[in-house]
């Protein structure tokens, strides 16, 4: 039987954290969106872990802290932060580039991690290592092996740009192979490295490409027993628009104390928050969230904002369809 993806609203009383908890990183992705002069070079100490996710957690709330970098495992006190945000009562997840530095998979354990999340952007080296890397493929692939061995859940992000969109319906036998549990497919989005480069080869996908590939990939991994999210992206006439600024709590916290409400905005100095002496203390004037309410024919505001490339108009001038909230997901599975 065919499954059918469903859109996830945004859900009063969830929360997600993505917390940047260095910029540093072995490696050096064509589509990288870490952009150290805005998000800073620091490495925070381990009272800082400890003393910044206390800021966040909430026992009334159903919240996701998610690790992140850089690399988050070239820190040396993440078993502790994992600990901790667990203490806390998050739900944690670590996203890796697949090195798995500090032997983090003997240093903590599936008890405080309930997932391990993996970046892979094809389903041979021959599609991957050109984007990732010469070497990460095998790294990578050779260290969810073990992560399933000592019973991590293991999910899986691929990041779809032109130069792996036609290699993604391969994903699906290899996630069933690795025993993944969670596919996660990302659109490349206009942020960081891509944008900032004139490289064509990596650029974002068409919405025809999009919708030709990605909904049919995700069912076939669905069909495997496998759970599968990806971005909504367009929205259909009748469906309705929503912010996550302003209708979701999500935390993108990065190492210099910048915490942006908007993933789209994190290449410019607009965080509606910022952390001083520990403390989360809200920015005035204007700020990202000075534009959320704001009701535009096109969808996301930031969207029309920052990429207005990615919206097509008839001759009257009128959107041809909607961008949904980049927060806003499919799920499926
Ligand atoms: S692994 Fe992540 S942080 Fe490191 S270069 Fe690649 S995209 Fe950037
Ligand atoms: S991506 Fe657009 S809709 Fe989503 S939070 Fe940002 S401004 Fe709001």
């Amino acid at each position: 039987m065919k499954s059918t993806a469903r859109t996830v609203g945004f859900k009063p009383g969830e929360r997600n954290i993505f917390f940047h908890i260095l910029t540093a990183c072995n490696l050096a992705c064509r589509h990288c969106y870490i952009n150290r002069e805005q998000h800073g070079i620091q490495q925070l100490s381990k009272e800082q872990l400890e003393q910044w996710m206390a800021l966040f957690a909430d026992p009334e709330k159903t919240s996701n802290m998610i690790f992140l970098g850089g690399e988050p495992t070239l820190h040396p006190d993440l078993p502790f932060a994992i600990r901790r945000a667990k203490e806390l009562g998050f739900c944690v997840t670590v996203d890796s580039n697949g090195y798995l530095f500090n032997a983090i998979l003997q240093r903590t354990s599936p008890r405080f991690l309930d997932f391990l999340s993996f970046s892979l952007d094809g389903p041979d080296p021959a599609t991957n290592d050109p984007i990732r890397g010469e070497g990460v493929f095998d790294t990578c692939v050779a260290n969810i092996e073990r992560a399933v061995k000592l019973g991590y859940n293991v999910s899986l992000i691929y990041t779809v740009s032109r130069k792996n969109l036609e290699a993604l319906p391969q994903m699906v036998p290899l996630l069933e192979h690795l025993q993944v549990k969670k596919f996660f497919i990302q659109v490349l989005g206009l942020r960081g490295k891509s944008a900032r480069a004139d490289d064509q080869e990596i650029a974002q996908v068409s919405r025809q490409q999009w919708l030709d590939t990605v909904p049919a990939v995700a069912s076939m991994a669905a069909q495997k027993g496998i759970h599968v999210t990806y971005p909504k992206v367009f929205l259909a006439s009748d469906e309705k628009f929503e912010c996550a600024g302003l209708a979701a709590e999500n935390f993108f916290i990065f190492p210099n104390g910048r915490v942006y409400r908007c993933p789209l905005c994190e290449d410019h100095p607009i965080n509606a928050y910022t952390i001083e002496d520990n403390r989360l203390v809200k920015n005035k004037g204007l700020a990202e969230d000075s534009f959320f309410s704001l009701n535009v024919a096109e969808g996301c505001v930031m969207n029309k904002l920052l990429q207005p490339d990615t919206i097509e108009y008839d001759e009257k001038g009128t959107p041809l369809y909607r961008i949904s909230c980049c927060l806003l997901k499919q799920e499926i599975g």
